[in-house]
């Protein structure tokens, strides 16, 4: 058993974050297995330092122990960009000019389990437009999931309590695998790390579960083994909402500094007990 715990280095972690990182923690211990620490940061315009020390800060409060030194996205850079090849050798990849307003203005939206589905806009282009495009103009690239997704079949991931759960990554439409200004987006990258460090079971919060639909199709198309999912109920604060980044109370930081005992938060997140004021919640 080899589980993760992923975040971004763009803001604090906060009690959804340590949910997670217990459950995947103590997953892996209970089964004699490792338990690994990977930092997001292929957004390097977002992702800051001070962000990954905090981080490390958080999971030794926690007591979570790693096995092995932090995963770094920004150092795969390399191997996404491979993959990238692969898939545009075999045509499923297309450049896409489109900014966010072009998208919006074209949208008679039809909206998938992530949002608004691309409306195809750019995967007409000839090659020749694509190419002249290409040298000037900023682009990402864009999944050809109709072509992609008739190509790999059905296909199911173990989702745990659950069975064998059908991915549905048509219903995403022409998601992007390479952004204008990041060389991967989060499916790319984390469906090649996940592969990578060998993890057999990911275990993150159930607003990602919509993502798998994407991760599975991804290694199915370059011929990446699928681990186990596991997708938790996520923490909500007092208002019902689950946490975000901008929730300053429930920072793992401002807990750390307030003398809270992260060992036994820990121990009470492991039996699903939160503070005062905070509960758990499936989307
Ligand atoms: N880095 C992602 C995040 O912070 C999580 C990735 C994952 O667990 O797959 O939302």
């Amino acid at each position: 058993m080899l589980t993760r715990f992923a975040p971004s280095p763009t803001g604090e972690l906060h009690l959804g974050h340590a949910y997670s990182a217990v459950l995947a923690h103590d997953a892996a211990h209970r089964a004699g297995g490792a338990f690994l620490l990977r930092i997001d940061d292929i957004d390097g315009a977002r992702s800051r330092e001070e962000h990954v020390a905090a981080a490390i800060a958080d999971l030794d409060w926690l007591g979570l122990e790693r096995d092995g030194a932090p995963v770094r996205q920004s150092q795969h850079l390399g191997d996404y960009a491979a993959a990238l090849d692969h898939l545009r050798a075999r045509d499923l990849v297309y450049p896409c000019f489109c900014t966010r307003a072009d998208i919006v203005q074209s949208l008679a939206a039809p909206h998938g389990p992530a949002g608004p589905v691309y409306p195809g806009t750019c995967r007409h282009l000839g090659a020749d437009e694509r190419a002249l495009r290409i040298a000037g103009e900023p682009h990402c690239w864009r999944l050809d999931m109709a072509r992609a997704a008739a190509l790999a079949g059905p296909l199911a991931w173990e989702e745990a309590g659950q069975g064998l759960r059908a991915a549905d990554p048509a219903a995403h439409g022409d998601v992007v695998l390479a952004r204008k200004d990041a060389p991967a987006s989060y499916h790319l990258a984390s469906t090649i790390d996940d592969a990578a460090m060998k993890v057999t079971e990911v275990i993150r919060g159930a607003d990602l579960i919509a993502s798998t639909d994407v991760h599975r199709l991804l290694q199915a198309l370059l011929g990446l083994p699928t681990p186990a999912y596991r997708h938790h109920a996520l923490v909500c604060g007092a208002d019902g909402k689950r946490l975000a980044k901008r929730d300053a109370a429930a920072t793992l930081a401002t807990l750390r500094e307030a003398g809270v005992d992260g060992h036994a938060l820990a121990a009470d997140l492991h039996a699903g007990r939160l503070p005062a004021g905070y509960s758990l919640r499936n989307p």
